[in-house]
């Protein structure tokens, strides 16, 4: 069975890792590969290559970096289909999905290979008598990726090529229950020209993560997961020094008013909940239905859940594919049922869901669950599962007081044909990204990704201008060129005039 190594110093790897973890083909239920887990030798192997790369590397011009970035740009373009289908294989979610998280990873290359502009800084001619002021960004060093498995090449994608084309160096701590993706893009840099050192990975669990928290050899880490963990790796990580950013977990509202179309509607809360079987960190998990529209929603939802093709990623046709262990199958059923047991109704329930010939796969349908309240655990926690509930508002207000109630801030929308209101609630939600008849608003790579509340702990969303702030820091400049020969004058005093 095929063992996935670490990639380091521009190579793969073992090191001392012995153990090992499973990665499952998620439609047949059987295991298709081994990955290593790191050792805390290996993350120090790594984190020393990075930081030896780090003199050089952030010394290579602007141009330099930028050409690597659009050679990038191409490889990714060119093996977009082999991506896709790696991480269909491995995620399970269907090929056309995974190649769009592929194309939307690539736009944040396609912005790294703009970084020249991302880089300016600002120049004060004569803010005192021959004294100018400029400011530049430089880069931090070694920064750590930390990444979660629903997107195994987009969230990654979504830090390494800004933090690279900042100049720093990288290593990655992707997913161990998808971990190929990481190493073909580490072989695509290597095909672009990157530098030995300048993009590791390291597979692994605990171990390899809070190595890194703790190492005095990185000095920022990216990390994106579920909530507990990026509120672990944000306490750990600034305890020992470094700058962090960690983008936590989601239960994203989509509130629908009365005067919506709701065939719109509930196509796109359908495509929004129960593609990539739910388990997007911008998935619709909640309709919060309005007055009047809930009843006609509610039978038109239940009629799209029917009709969603579930089967494997890797056959055309399907909408959806299983999750991603049976662990994770099996909590989502436990939700249904706890949705059930604490009063809601059940208009589609997928626990019974059988794929022919993948009887073993980690399959389960999409579910429907009305009159949902607060309340409830299914409403509380994060499912991460093509799980959709209803819960039902009198109004604007109290459907604002439900998404603003929520402990986390990641994602929501607003169906209405109602400029007011959707104003209104654009302007009055405590949620980082909106979307006004758009069911995940996912900015583009131009603009900062990131939620409030329980979704991120850290002050920066990622990529975009906010990522290349994370990923430099402030420099200012004061100088004076006296004519060779004229004397300036120095002062004890602070200047009271200039
Ligand atoms: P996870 O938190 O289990 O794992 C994320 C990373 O942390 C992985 O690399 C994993 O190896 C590591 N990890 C897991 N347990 C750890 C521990 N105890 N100590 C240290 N490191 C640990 O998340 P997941 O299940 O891989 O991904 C799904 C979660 O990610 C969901 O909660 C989803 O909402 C969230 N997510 C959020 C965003 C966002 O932008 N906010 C994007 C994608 C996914």
């Amino acid at each position: 069975m095929n063992t996935i190594a670490h990639w380091i110093d521009g190579k793969p790897a073992t090191g001392d890792s012995s153990r090992t973890a499973p990665v499952w083909n998620p439609a047949t239920g059987s295991e298709q590969a081994r990955v290593l887990l790191a050792e805390p030798s290996d993350v120090d192997t790594a984190v020393a290559s990075a930081r030896a790369a780090f003199e050089t590397w952030s010394q290579t011009s602007l141009t330099q970096r930028t050409r690597i970035m659009f050679r990038l740009r191409e490889l990714l373009t060119r093996h977009e289909d082999e991506l896709g289908r790696l991480v269909a294989a491995e995620h399970g979610k269907v090929v056309d999905d995974a190649r769009g998280e592929i194309v939307r990873g690539r736009e944040v290359v396609e912005y790294a290979c703009g970084i020249t502009s991302a880089l300016q800084g600002g120049y004060s001619d004569q803010v005192s008598g021959g004294v100018d002021t400029f400011s530049l960004r430089q880069p931090l060093g070694v920064v750590a990726g930390i990444t979660p498995f629903n997107f195994p090449v987009m969230v990654p994608l979504w830090m390494h090529p800004i933090a690279i084309a900042c100049g720093n160096t990288f290593v990655l701590k992707p997913s161990e229950r998808d971990p190929s993706a990481a190493n073909l893009i580490a072989e695509l840099y290597a095909e672009a020209g990157l530098p030995e050192g300048v993009f590791n990975v390291v597979h692994g669990d605990k171990t390899a993560v809070d190595t890194l928290l703790d190492h005095s050899g990185v000095d920022a880490v990216s990390f994106v997961g579920s909530t507990p963990i990026a509120q672990h790796v944000h306490e750990r990580a600034t305890a020992s020094g470094k700058r962090v950013q960690a983008l936590g977990g989601a239960k994203n509202h989509a509130v629908v008013l009365p005067d919506a179309d709701v065939e719109f509607a509930a196509d796109h809360l359908t495509a929004g909940a129960f593609g990539s079987a739910g388990q997007r960190c911008m998935a619709v998990s909640v309709a919060v239905a309005v007055g009047d529209a809930a009843d006609a929603l509610v039978e038109v939802l239940a009629d799209k859940a029917r009709e969603v093709q579930v089967g494997p990623g890797q056959d055309s046709g399907n909408d959806m594919g299983p999750v991603i262990t049976g662990q994770a199958r099996d909590r989502v059923a436990s939700f249904v049922a706890s949705g059930i047991e604490q009063g809601a109704r059940a208009v589609v329930d997928g626990r019974g869901t059988r794929v022919e010939g993948h009887e073993e796969g980690f399959f389960i349908g999409p579910s429907l669950l009305d009159h949902v309240t607060p309340q409830m655990d299914v409403y509380r926690e994060e499912v991460f599962g093509p799980l959709l509930v209803v819960v039902r508002a009198g109004d604007l207000d109290e459907a604002l007081e439900i998404v603003n109630g929520n402990p986390y801030g990641n994602g929501t929308a607003i169906f209405t044909n109602d400029g007011e209101a959707a104003r209104r609630f654009q302007r009055g939600v405590s949620v980082g990204m909106v979307g006004v008849n758009v069911p995940i608003p996912v900015p583009n790579s131009h603009y900062s990704f990131g939620g409030w509340k329980d979704s991120l702990f850290g002050d920066t969303h990622i990529h975009g201008p906010e990522g290349v702030a994370f990923y430099t820091r402030a420099k200012v400049v004061t100088s004076r060129w006296p004519r060779v020969g004229r004397s300036v004058e120095a002062a004890f005093n602070f200047p009271s005039h200039s």
